[in-house]
């Protein structure tokens, strides 16, 4: 294995991000622990974070690790989502020139987004794995320095700092409910938790229509599975065929592993904006999804859960909480 990233990291990661960053708030859910029987039930509002999601945290601690020969140079990397704006957005921070390559068929105003930021986006071919091709060539050919979306050390450390914010507020934090697709996410938030307290429990939440780290695990290398569309676009994608570090200490870090439907991920969201008044992505809805469905038992123990990002299209996100009113369905 090579080397992972360990604590030390993350506190590094913690220093170095700060003034990027907002330290997300942390609330609490009386609702969803009386309905599940936990003692407390958290959330973490990474939903408010800067950019949209958590990814600014690993793209910041990746961007300002740079040397200033690499700086010169500028980044670039391929993403739909939330990565593709963390980039565009710390590299503009830091007065790096950054390019993002995406396909002719990413929605338009993933694309104005991430334009918004300062990024010069390269839209070329017909699938995700197209404008990696086109990547693969700019890099090349321009000499840029490729930001990748999760497997990365300083993208995991970064993303660890989360769990480091969490326990410094939560310190008797028993069970952590987290995202996984790419698996920066888990393995850096896992590392941490783990390292501060053995004991608690890491549970990964996979989409049903995509599970490639579940499967991959299985398989003990990375394999691709077939993608379906899903609400919870953000952890859509496969885990890379030269994985280094997040299968390994996915594997090492996680306790438990659920998969959640895209019905589950609509009552999710719907319960966040009704009980919270929070508007968030398919993808950040999972856990609470899982805790209403009772799929984890959260009984008597102290629970934290993720909410990971807020980019949706404003049209899909209205359909999607009217469609959960009583009576909305009928319209
Ligand atoms: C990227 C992302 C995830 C998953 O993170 P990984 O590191 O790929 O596992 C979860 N939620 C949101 C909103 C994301 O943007």
């Amino acid at each position: 294995m090579p080397h992972i990233p360990a604590l030390h990291d993350a506190y590094q990661a913690q220093a170095r991000i700060k003034p990027l960053i907002w330290q997300t708030p942390v609330i609490a859910s009386p609702v969803l622990a009386e309905k599940t029987g936990a003692a407390q039930i958290h959330l973490k509002l990474e939903c408010l974070q800067k950019t949209g999601s958590f990814k600014v945290r690993g793209a910041a601690n990746k961007i300002l690790s740079l040397s200033g020969e690499e700086r010169k140079k500028g980044v670039i990397t391929f993403s739909t989502g939330n990565h593709g704006k963390a980039v565009a957005y710390v590299a503009g921070q830091a007065g790096l020139k950054s390019v993002v390559c995406l396909s002719e068929h990413v929605a338009a105003y993933r694309v104005a987004m991430i334009k918004a930021l300062g990024a010069e986006v390269s839209l070329k071919g017909h699938s995700q794995d197209e404008a990696e091709k086109n990547y693969q060539l700019l890099m090349a050919s321009r000499g840029l320095v490729p930001v990748v979306p999760f497997d990365d050390p300083k993208i995991i450390a970064g993303q660890g700092t989360i769990a480091l914010e969490i326990l410094s507020k939560l310190p008797d934090t028993d069970v952590l409910v987290i995202q996984l697709s790419g698996g920066g996410l888990l393995a850096g938030m896992a590392m941490v938790a783990k390292s501060i307290n053995p004991r608690i429990h890491v549970v990964g939440l996979s989409l049903e229509q995509s599970p490639a780290m579940l499967e991959s695990l299985k398989a003990g290398r990375p394999v691709q599975v077939p993608e379906k569309d899903s609400l919870a676009d953000s952890l859509l994608g496969g885990i890379g065929f030269d994985n280094q570090y997040t299968l390994p200490m996915v594997e090492k870090f996680a306790d438990e592993h659920l998969l959640i439907s895209e019905n589950e991920i609509k009552d999710g969201m719907f319960h966040i904006f009704d009980k919270h008044r929070l508007i968030v992505e398919g993808g950040a809805a999972v856990g609470i999804a899982a805790l209403l469905n009772q799929k984890i038992n959260v009984k008597g123990k102290k629970v934290v859960a993720l909410l990971s990002g807020s980019t949706i299209n404003a049209d899909e996100y209205i359909r999607i909480i009217q469609g959960r009113l009583p009576r909305g369905a009928k319209q």
